[in-house]
């Protein structure tokens, strides 16, 4: 309907005047079609640019003879922001963002001028969630003039993406459960696909569910791994998982959460689902007969129209390690043997990269882009691991690479078919996996207070003598084309332009651009902070621009022990576009920030106490940081007055009153359980020697 009116009006306007328009149609046309239209380049209309979810842009404005000239053309301070991990959308010159809170930004993305705003006001809604998290959120998805927000909170959100206006807001699971959302929705064929994370926080049983997107009303649901056969099974998928699973898994949920990888394919008109781990990660508790338990760690194809199962493969089967498929889906057309191939690239976390037939779901090749001491080979005639014994820690702990950060996370691949090669943010990691000393047939996990089955131990020594790489993969070879050593964890995604350029910012705050093909690094930019979020580029009145969000963060900011200064509150937040043209300069950050213990003569520390609070730390560490360092996603609690002073450290953690900063309440803590944590501030504040060793 939209499509008719406006081609009725530009027909009449061109038979009235003369006027031919420009390419730039009004926000809320209908642009289905243009979300598979590869050669597009004046927007970015999904999360991974098009449907195929490549971040391949034809543009060429930009490229390797001239990146080195790229500077700043604008930028918006975001001092409100923290974790910034978002891939905006660009919609005929609109640029939408997501950033703390969940708030969602559209400015001129020629200019920053701000077009509106919309809070979902997530404090209001959270409740418990506050203690699973807070507030990131990868992106967001545009479909028939709506953009759709799925927010920490689990609602579904349908905005006018011309006013911001909310036009319907739906729950998508019950706040009684410790789950959350990150992930950007999916939007395709007049649908919007969510799931949800929190596989670790309690007994997870995983879903995904389609809504109508006109309306809001709930069109499918799709569950991970099946339910309690007394219960009967939702359909006929779920009765042939049931048979590879044993024991009373429904009572842990089994897992296989939803929280990232969604991809639409218009050419087979198939839904990819990338599934989640197990809950708990130890296969013994949850399955304990053993069983391949599907559908952890696979990808599933289903029928975007009906949810109808269509085909799966499984990864990893029976996983054990934390090493779920939610790694992003990329659709290409490879030439393999003098045949055009239609087939799925993916690099899940267990470090062997899939190149799958997307009309079958037949396994073509594996192989590791990274050390896998779980499993020597997938065996292409079973299309499953040949796994290493000691990996499944039965006998004793196990050294396993990688572990549970994975050989690569939600940080985005991207693929490019002018050098036919996948650029990966990679992870050389490993951990000890043991389950010595719990009682596997009495462990449950219970709400909120989460757990995974097995306990972990940093090995002495990793796989490398550098945590991570960007890896430039070739699909068709299986072979590493190039790779560039990274001293930090936790890269962001990256883009790569047919101009034969990969771009991608990293943990210790520089924005590089590399040649496609080599590697070489042809473009440095300092952005003073730690960066998370991959670039985007479009081309409007004919610039070509990169557009970058810079606020370290998301889930793991503080991974790898070590403090990389970006501070709480101290390093502004941005979104950066850069041009060839550009002249701005960036006012400058601060140097990296190492907050120091508050000094507190007159506090002696009790060590049976500090014991006590440091059991009692897991609870703040997903925000205030493991082992004490804070990464930037809260504030840092060893230089904090308020770890100082039970009054005021009651007032907060026990009676809620920074609600609204996202820090939950805890009223179940005791007196003497704040004191506990109080004297593990301090003890493990005072034994931490950075910035010294850094
Ligand atoms: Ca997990």
């Amino acid at each position: 309907m939209y499509k008719f009116s406006v081609q009725y009006c530009v027909l009449t306007l061109i038979l009235l005047t003369g006027w031919f328009p420009s390419c730039n149609k009004p926000v809320g046309t209908d642009r289905e079609q243009d979300l598979a239209d590869e050669s597009n380049t004046s927007d970015w209309l999904a999360y991974g640019r098009t449907h195929s979810e490549r971040r391949f842009s034809p543009l060429t404005d930009i490229d390797t003879s001239n990146v080195s000239r790229l500077q700043v053309d604008w930028f918006l301070d975001l001092p409100r922001d923290h974790a910034l991990v978002s891939t905006p959308l660009v919609i005929d010159g609109i640029l939408y963002f997501t950033g703390t809170g969940n708030v969602v930004r559209a400015v001129d993305a020629t200019n920053s001028k701000a077009l509106w705003t919309y809070d979902p006001e997530i404090a209001k809604e959270i409740g418990n969630h506050r203690k699973v998290g807070w507030s990131h959120s990868r992106g967001l998805s545009y479909y028939r003039g709506k953009i759709f927000l799925a927010t920490w909170d689990g609602r579904l959100q349908a905005l006018d993406a011309g006013s911001g206006k909310l036009i319907w807001s739906t729950r998508t699971f019950d706040l009684n459960k410790p789950w959350f959302i990150t992930g950007a929705p999916k939007a395709f064929k007049g649908k919007v696909v969510i799931g949800n994370g929190g596989t670790e926080q309690g007994p997870s049983r995983g879903y995904v569910t389609a809504y109508d997107a006109e309306t809001g009303q709930q069109a499918w649901r799709f569950y991970m791994v099946p339910g309690n056969p007394a219960d009967g099974f939702e359909n006929e998928a779920m009765r042939m998982a049931a048979g590879t699973w044993t024991g009373e898994w429904w009572k842990h949920g089994g897992g296989g959460n939803a929280w990232h990888g969604f991809t639409y394919d218009p050419e087979l008109d198939l839904l990819y689902i990338g599934t989640g781990n197990g809950s708990p990660w130890n296969r013994k508790i949850r399955s304990p007969g053993g069983g391949d338990n599907l559908f952890l760690s696979s990808i599933l194809a289903l029928d975007p129209d009906t949810g109808e199962y269509r085909w799966h493969y499984q990864t990893t089967p029976g996983e054990s390690w934390d090493y779920n498929s939610n790694m992003d889906i990329v659709l290409a057309d490879l030439m393999l043997e003098g045949i055009k191939t239609k087939v799925i690239l993916h690099a899940p976390k267990n470090g062997f990269f899939y190149v799958i037939n997307r009309e079958t779901g037949k396994l073509i090749s594996a192989k590791p882009f990274v050390e896998t001491s779980w499993a020597s080979e997938i065996d292409l005639s079973t299309g499953r691991p040949v796994e290493i014994a000691a990996a499944r820690y039965v006998q004793g702990p196990g050294y396993v690479t990688p572990g549970p950060h994975g050989a690569h996370s939600w940080h985005a691949m991207s693929f490019n078919p002018i050098t036919g090669l996948a650029y990966i943010p990679s992870i050389h990691d490993g951990n000890v996996y043991s389950d010595q000393g719990i009682d596997l047939a009495s462990w449950q996990a219970v709400d909120f207070k989460g757990g995974i089955g097995v306990g972990l131990t940093t090995p002495e020594k990793l796989p490398r003598d550098y945590p991570a790489s960007l890896q430039a993969w070739d699909p068709v070879t299986q072979k590493l084309a190039w790779s560039v050593p990274q001293q930090e964890l936790w890269n962001a995604g990256t883009l790569t332009t047919a101009g034969k350029l990969v771009f991608q910012g990293r943990a210790d705050g520089k924005f590089l651009a590399y040649h496609a093909s080599t590697g070489e690094i042809l473009w440095t930019f300092d952005a003073g902070l730690g960066i998370s979020a991959p670039p985007i580029t479009y081309k409007l009145k004919g610039r070509q621009y990169l557009a970058l969000l810079v606020g370290w963060g998301g889930a793991f900011a503080g991974v790898g022990n070590k403090a990389l200064g970006w501070e709480y509150g101290k390093h502004m937040r941005r979104l950066i576009v850069f041009s060839l043209e550009g002249k701005k300069a960036l006012p400058p950050l601060p140097p990296p920030y190492f907050p120091v213990p508050l000094d507190a003569p007159d506090f002696e520390v009790n060590d049976s106490l500090a014991k006590a609070g440091q059991s009692l730390y897991g609870k703040c560490s997903g925000c205030h940081g493991p082992g004490l360092l804070a990464a930037g996603m809260a504030p840092d609690l060893k230089a904090s007055a308020i770890a100082l002073n039970l009054d005021l450290f009651r007032l907060v953690v026990q009676k809620g009153e920074r609600l609204n900063m996202g820090m939950p309440a805890y009223p179940d803590l005791t007196d003497e359980q704040l004191l506990s944590l109080m004297h593990w501030i301090r003890k493990k504040g005072n034994e931490i020697l950075y910035p010294k060793e850094l």
